[in-house]
Parts: C-alpha cells; structure tokens; sequence
C-alpha cells in the first residue's frame, strides 16, 4: 500500500505511537513553516562583568506551529535535523541574523552576534559554500559572527568536519564551544576546532557557588580557557550570587535569566540601539 503514495500515509497514522504521530505532524508543519520563512529570532545579551552588553546568542523561534501553539527549538531542531530541513532553517536563521549585524554596523555598534549550528552541516561541503556566499553577498565583516558548535562534533569524527571548520575560520568567523563539559572532548582536539570561546553549561553554573563539585569543575574550566587564550562564556546565569562567584573567577561573560531573557529580535534590536548612543 505503501507505493499508492501521499493519499495513504493517513491510514497508518492511527498505528503509531503518540510520539511518532507527533513527529510526523511536526516535521509536515515545520516543512510549511520553513518553506514560508515563518520562522523568527529571539536574541539574548551577554555581558561582561561590569554590566555592559557585548554580544548576543540568537536563538530561533516557532511560534505558530501546529493547532497555532508554538514549539521549542529543543523539539523541533532534532526534527530538523532528522528531515534535512536543518540546512534551509539554519540559512533563513543565519540571513535575519545578518540583516540585523548590517543594522548595527550602519549605527556603528559593535555587537557580535552568536548563531548555533547542529554539527551534521559540517559534513555538507556545499552547504558551508552557501554559508559563506551567503555572509559574502551580505558585506557583513564575518568577525562580526560567532558560530557555535557542541562537543557532540567530537562523537562524530568526520574528516570533511575540521576542514569545514577551518574553511569558515580562516574565512573571519569564529567559533564557540556550546555546552562545554557535558560531552566527551579531549582537551587536545580543543585545538583543532579553531576555537575562540567556550561555553559554560548551565548545569555547571546551576548551584554555584554552593556545590563543591561545580566551584571545582567551573574553575578547571577557567583555568584551561586561559590557558588556550580562550573567551569564557557562562550560560544559564540565574541568581547574582552565581554572577559574583563566575566575574570573581575571571569569566569573560555572562548570559542568563538574571541579566535578560531572550526577546524578539526586533525588540532587541531597538532596545541595543537606544543604549548606546
Ligand atoms: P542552547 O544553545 O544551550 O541555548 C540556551 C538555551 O537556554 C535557550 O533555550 C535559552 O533560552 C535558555 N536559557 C538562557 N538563559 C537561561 C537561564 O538563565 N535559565 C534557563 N533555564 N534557561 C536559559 P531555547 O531558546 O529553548 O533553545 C534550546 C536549544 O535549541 C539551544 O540550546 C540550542 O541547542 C537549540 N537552538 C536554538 N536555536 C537554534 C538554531 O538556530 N539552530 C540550532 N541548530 N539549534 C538551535
Ligand atoms: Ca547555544
Ligand atoms: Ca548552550
Ligand atoms: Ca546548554
């Protein structure tokens, strides 16, 4: 039956389980959603110590997914990435992320933006020519952009992988370690990624500066960081007492509910404008 086509594919629904049933609508809705760019951003603020916004992540948004609700990146993102629709979701992601570095560098603010890349894109040579048509095409200075990669990369080996990092490396873009410390990295791979920054995992920052365990893992960090030259970015910064512990340490910034919670790109946008002239 399964040759008969598209018609067919709503007689087996029931059979699935709840969750498979949910992921068929959700990567339906979600091939909609990407085919009309209705995807959008959030963007959160990293500060440095003394209060001042440096730099933002972008986080995207879907707001009106099925029945009108909206969805979680932590659902739909997997989603993406098992469907293929990661490679044109992360394009439209990475295109309002540079209208928006075009807006600040015409106010002559300097605020590098961050943009989260799933770490199967590094296997698509193709893809990575698009990514860098695409900053060319924009005049945007690729420095200005930040890409952050998790150390899931590491599981996954690929030679294609490092060469695809350092093409848009030696190309001005820089790199992120995201969630540094959950995976399985070996400290001398670090090198190889061309890395300007790590990112503290918020489950390390949870808790400090009370669990023992996490002082000691947050100021190993710390310490590796500077020794490799690296930026420090702490993550999922909630409480001031975190913050005093993480500055008092020497992290370079911070990012977290306690500071700001992600808002709508264009809201930030303004709000970062107004703040700096
Ligand atoms: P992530 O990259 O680790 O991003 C941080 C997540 O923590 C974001 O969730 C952010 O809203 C949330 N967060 C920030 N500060 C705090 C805090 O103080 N407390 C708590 N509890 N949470 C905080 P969000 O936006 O739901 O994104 C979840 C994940 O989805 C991200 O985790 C990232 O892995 C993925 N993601 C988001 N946008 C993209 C994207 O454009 N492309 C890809 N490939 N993945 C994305
Ligand atoms: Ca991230
Ligand atoms: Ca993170
Ligand atoms: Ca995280």
């Amino acid at each position: 039956a399964r040759e008969l086509g598209g018609s067919r594919v709503e007689f087996y629904l029931p059979e699935l389980g709840q969750q498979a049933r949910r992921r068929v609508e959700l990567e339906a809705a979600l091939r909609d959603a990407v085919l009309r760019d209705e995807l959008s951003l959030a963007i959160q603020s990293q500060f440095s110590p003394d209060g001042a916004v440096r730099s933002g992540e972008v986080l995207v948004r879907w707001l009106n997914g099925p029945q009108g609700r909206p969805v979680s990146p932590g659902e739909f993102i997997p989603v993406a990435e098992s469907s293929g629709l990661i490679k044109p979701l992360t394009l439209q992601v990475l295109s309002q992320s540079l209208q928006i570095l075009k807006e600040l560098a015409r106010h002559g603010v300097q605020c590098p933006l961050s943009v989260n890349f799933s770490s199967i894109l590094f296997h698509d040579d193709a893809f990575i020519d698009g990514v860098i048509e695409l900053i060319g095409e924009s005049g945007v200075a690729p420095t200005s952009l930040v890409i952050e990669i998790t150390e899931s990369l590491f599981i996954d080996n690929h030679a294609g992988l490092l060469d695809n990092i350092a093409r848009l490396s030696f190309f001005g873009i820089r790199f992120s370690l995201d969630d540094f410390g959950t995976g399985y990295s070996n400290l001398a791979y670090l090198k190889k990624l061309h890395l300007s920054e790590l990112k503290i995992d918020k489950r390390f920052v949870d808790n400090l500066p009370r669990d023992d365990d996490n002082r000691t893992i947050v100021r190993s960090i710390l310490s590796i960081a500077r020794q490799l030259r690296l930026k420090v970015v702490a993550e999922g910064v909630e409480m001031a007492a975190q913050a005093d512990f993480l500055a008092a340490h020497g992290c370079d910034l911070l990012q977290g509910y306690l500071l700001h919670k992600p808002e709508p790109a264009a809201a930030w946008l303004a709000r970062v404008m107004k703040n700096t002239q």
